[in-house]
Parts: structure tokens; sequence; C-alpha cells
């Protein structure tokens, strides 16, 4: 006969949660946070709405990462910038506007969606005889990566803030934050290496893409130079497979298309000059990106 075993209270708190059904709890109660945050901008509170968000959106970053979680994050942030604004119109329509798109999403890409869509992966099966397997583009989590190193798309500060550097230092623990403060700044274009404590990589490289302006601020070349510093820096450590994410194209607002044209030619070139790195995996959390990495490697 099957038995289900008797489990108390406190250790049933402590059970692994399955990452869908966190999303999930989330979700429902960042909609929650989102409904009292309405309710206390109506009674004129405004300092506990936006903790409200505040606490909802560090919840949302601790969950399993997705790009639906992403989303909402963001849309958390701009909940709160209205309100921070003092845009009480624009703050009610929204919150109300999102919890609508918000769990309907949810319904129609959940995190096992996203699970489907990790497996999509391009192995350079068709590049030339000297890059053939060497390589790929995968839609995932860079945190994830069994590789010999990761790279961090980060600031000038490497303050782990926001983004893939967030979840890059969440997913490593805080000793890579002490690193990264004796480190103190990297340049844009430079690339910095720490360890990488509680992640699958050993490495973390760092580097800092430039912001978007246009296209005629040099972007182009400056993000050439993040790959070609981090791939020398990967050499210089005997680095023989590293995972690159799409640097510049989320905060910094470099066009996907564009970055995944410079990232794949930099690459190639580097590894046709130098057979000491083996592999190089483009990590692609949005499917747009994924989409560019293969138009363009
Ligand atoms: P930047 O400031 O260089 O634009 P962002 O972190 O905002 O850096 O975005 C860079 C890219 O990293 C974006 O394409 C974003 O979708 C992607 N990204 C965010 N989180 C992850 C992750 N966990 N794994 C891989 N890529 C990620």
């Amino acid at each position: 006969m099957f038995q289900l075993p008797v489990v108390a209270a406190a250790a049933l708190a402590e059970y692994p949660l399955n990452p869908e059904v966190q999303q999930q709890v989330v979700l429902m109660s960042a909609a929650r946070a989102k409904k009292e945050a309405v309710q206390k901008v109506d009674e004129g509170d405004y300092t506990t709405a936006s903790q409200l968000l505040q606490t909802a959106r560090k919840q949302v970053l601790a969950a399993p990462a997705s790009p639906l979680m992403e989303q909402e994050a963001i849309a958390l942030i701009d909940l709160d910038r209205d309100l921070q604004r003092r845009q009480v119109q624009q703050f009610r329509k929204m919150s109300h506007y999102q919890s609508h798109s918000i769990s309907r999403s949810f319904s129609q890409s959940t995190y096992h969606d996203y699970q489907v869509q990790r497996s999509q992966r391009y192995r350079g099966q068709n590049l030339p005889d000297d890059l053939r397997g060497r390589i790929e583009v995968i839609q995932g989590d860079i945190t994830k990566q069994r590789v010999d190193a990761i790279v961090n798309a980060t600031d000038n500060y490497l303050s782990g803030s926001g983004g893939v550097d967030a979840a890059i230092h969440r997913a490593a623990g805080s000793e890579l934050k002490k690193e990264c403060e004796q480190i103190h700044r990297c340049e844009t274009g430079e690339a910095k290496i720490t360890r990488g404590y509680n992640l699958p990589a050993r490495w973390v490289i760092h580097t800092v893409g430039p912001v978007w302006q246009g296209g005629h601020q040099g972007e182009d070349q400056i993000l050439a130079q993040c790959y070609r510093n981090c791939l020398m820096l990967a050499e210089q450590y005997s680095i023989k497979t590293i995972a690159f994410p799409a640097i510049s194209t989320g905060l910094r607002g470099f066009p996907s298309d564009w970055a995944s044209r410079i990232a794949c030619s930099q690459v190639k070139i580097f590894l046709q000059r130098n057979s000491a790195i083996e592999k190089v995996v483009f990590v692609c959390f949005e499917q747009r990106d994924f989409d560019c990495y293969l138009n363009s490697v």
C-alpha cells in the first residue's frame, strides 16, 4: 500500500518547492502587494505603498529566474517610479493592467515552457572546420552553465545590481561581492576576473558594456573590446570553456541584432587565431536575443 510520511509543519516549510510553484506563489503575492499598494495610495500613505512594491520586487528577484519573472520585476520598478513621481492616475491604470497581463502571460508561458525553451541549443554544427562545435547558442540562465568561466555584464563599480549582474551575484553568494569591492572599478570595455564561489563556473569575468546612445559614440568598438578583453583574460587563466550573456542588450539598450553580430564576429576571429579556448557559449535569456544570435553566428 502507498503510504505518505507524516511531516511536521516546520519541516514541511523546508521542503524544496517546484520552481514553477515558487514562481506562481511569488507572482500571486506580487499581485496582492499591488492591490494593497493601490489601497494605501488611496489612503494617502505613499511610503507604505512603495515599501510593499519594493518587498514584492525583492521576492520576485529571489524566485527562480525566467523572462516572465524579469518582466514582473521591471513592472514593479516602473510602478514604484510612478508612485515616487506621484503619477497616481498612471500608477492605478498600470497596476490594474499589469494584474491582468501577468496572470494571462503566466498561463501562456510557465516555468515549464521556459525549461522547454531552455533546451533550444545550436551546437555550431555547420560552422567552418576550424570553428565547428566551438560556438554554441542556447537560451537559458547563465548562472546555471557548467563552463570554466561565465561573463558578467556589470557596471563600472561591479555593483552586482540589476539584470544579469544581480542574477550572478545572487547565485555566487556574498563572497563574490567582497572580491568585487576589492577590485573597486572596471572601465567600460575592460574586463576583470574573480572566482565563481557558489556558481558551477570556477571563474567570473566581469566586463562593462557601452550604453547605447544612437550608435555614433563608438559603441560598437567598445562592445567589440569587451568581447576581446574577456577572451584575452580567459586565455591568460587557461580557461577552456566560457559563456557570454548578450552584453549591453538589457538596461544599456544596445539593439540585439547589432550586438549579436559584433559578439559573433569577435568570437569567431578570436577562436580562429587561438586554439587554447575550446568552446564559447552564447547564453540568451530572451527569445529575441536567441533568434538574433542564430542569425549572426
Ligand atoms: P547591460 O547593462 O549590459 O545591458 P543587463 O543585465 O541589463 O546588462 O542585460 C544584458 C543581457 O543579459 C540581456 O539580454 C538580459 O536579457 C540578459 N540576462 C538577464 N539575466 C540573465 C541570466 N540569468 N542569464 C543570461 N542572460 C541574462
